[in-house]
């Protein structure tokens, strides 16, 4: 591409940089995507070695009602979705803690009622939320700097209800934003209570794209014109008047130009690439110092959902280093069904260091325990450890304490030609939603920036 006035070249082909090259190509720009991977989407992965057509996601699965832009993309690419229910308590969820397994409402497992204490953390929270008034800002909340100094862990160690409750919130923690409590921002987690859990009495639906979530990234991807794949972006040079930006291909090293550049990676590969001129402090410190978090999954089929039979939904919340589990077929009727087992925080790190077989071999010996004779009803299994990942090299961002308040501002200022896309450079972190709107939102700077 020549030094053209409407041109752009998109790093990264997840959904932040499709949105972004999808835009920005309907509005008549020229458009480059490079992509270092053979595929489209990132960290929206859809796994498809399971029998009877089963697909399930290695990734970004779930869709949430108020997710607008990922709704609206299934809708225009004519995707079905298939709905999996609310997050919220359910009579069916179970939890393994302390050597004790049941119904979390089963007073005659645990003592007590598991989930009505759980129930009093969510109440906590949605009080945790009024601390930030305007979740875009949460640098300009009243105590803004107090809370961040703070950590979910400290929060957490303060409420008043059952301990076990408090440890199934910790574990909560792991599982939603991939990290150990005590290196989550209080701040943070006061930001996201106040966009997802205000009300604790409001039940969201969820969704999945029947087929796979990959369908989306897919489709947009089929109405780019030139998206280069295998190609890792290696350096960029931010000038006055162009970006010139340089990928390796093979063996092979190519420059291109343009009059602006998305970068739409991962802050943990945005590391590696060279910048020249440097980036200033500020961008440089954001880029090298934002904290990510750990996941692994592993899907197992089994050839008969035998939780049917034993009043579990599936949801499995437990001390036992795997975290949390769910039933990822939910939203599809039939005799096989897969069983995710979703492990973050320091637990995701460990498995992570784990072999695939080793990790598989780990997750199903847990189910087991709960459930004496389910490996028996095994058919096939998956696994992605996403800090493995060469192009990923976590799970998403996870703000540590002081992160909000030095980094929150800088994740969407641009660097002159370069804008910033990705989950982490948006309002609705973490989501699939938010690289869409992260993508869209450089596509509509970089168009009334000329
Ligand atoms: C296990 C897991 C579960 C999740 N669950 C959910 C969920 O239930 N719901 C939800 O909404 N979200 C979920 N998410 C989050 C969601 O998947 C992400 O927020 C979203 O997909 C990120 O999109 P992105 O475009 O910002 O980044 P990515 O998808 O990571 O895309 C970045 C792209 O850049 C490429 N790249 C990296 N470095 C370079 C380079 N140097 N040169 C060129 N290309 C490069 C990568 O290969 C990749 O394709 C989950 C994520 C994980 C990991």
């Amino acid at each position: 591409m020549s030094n053209q006035n409407n041109s752009v070249i998109v790093i990264g082909a997840g959904m932040a940089g499709l949105s972004a090259a999808y835009d920005l190509h309907r509005a008549g720009w020229h458009v480059i995507v490079l992509e270092a991977r053979s595929r489209v989407g990132g960290r929206v992965f859809s796994l498809r070695n399971f029998s009877n057509g089963l697909v399930a996601e290695g990734g970004g699965e779930f869709i949430d009602e108020h997710h607008t832009r990922m709704l609206a993309y299934a809708k225009e690419f004519k995707l079905s979705l298939g709905e999996v229910g609310s997050w919220q308590g359910q009579t069916e969820d179970w939890g393994a803690y302390e050597g004790k397994a049941g119904q979390q409402n089963d007073i005659s497992v645990w003592g007590f009622d598991l989930g009505n204490e759980y129930e009093k953390m969510w109440a906590a929270l949605a009080e945790l939320a009024k601390h930030v008034p305007d979740p875009s800002h949460p640098e300009t909340a009243p105590n803004a700097k107090e809370l961040d100094k703070q950590s979910a862990a400290d929060w957490i160690a303060q409420q008043n209800a059952h301990p076990l409750a408090r440890k199934a919130f910790a574990d909560h923690i792991r599982s939603e934003y991939t990290c150990e409590p005590e290196q989550f921002s209080l701040l943070d987690l006061a930001r996201n209570a106040k966009l997802y859990y205000s009300d604790p009495d409001f039940h969201r639906s969820t969704y999945r794209v029947i087929g796979g979530n990959d369908q989306i990234p897919g489709a947009i991807a089929s109405l780019l014109p030139d998206l280069r794949f295998n190609a890792e972006v290696t350096s960029i040079q931010n000038m006055a008047d162009q970006v010139s930006v340089t990928y390796k291909q093979g063996d092979t090293f190519h420059t291109i130009s343009s009059s602006f550049a998305v970068l739409a990676v991962p802050l943990t590969t945005a590391r590696l690439i060279e910048f020249n001129p440097p980036l200033p402090v500020a961008h440089h410190s954001m880029v090298n110092e934002v904290s990510y978090g750990a996941v692994t999954k592993v899907l197992i089929e089994y050839r008969k959902r035998f939780w049917k039979d034993k009043a579990w939904n599936g949801r499995l919340a437990t001390d036992q280093h795997i975290v949390q589990t769910w039933e990822a077929t939910s939203h599809l009727q039939g005799e096989h069904g897969i069983i995710t087992a979703y492990t973050g925080g320091a637990p995701g790190a460990k498995l992570s260091a784990l072999s695939d077989e080793e990790r598989i071999k780990f997750a199903v010996s847990v189910i087991e325990k709960v459930f004496p004779g389910s490996s028996d009803l095994i058919e096939n299994t998956a696994t992605v450890a996403w800090v493995n990942e060469p192009f990923t090299r976590g799970s998403y961002m996870a703000l540590a304490p002081n992160q909000v308040t030095t980094h929150w501002q800088n994740l969407f200022a641009p660097m002159g030609r370069l804008f910033f896309a990705g989950e982490h450079a948006t309002i609705y972190q973490g989501f699939m939603e938010g690289a869409a709107e992260s993508g869209q939102r450089a596509a509509r700077n970089i168009m009334e920036s000329v």
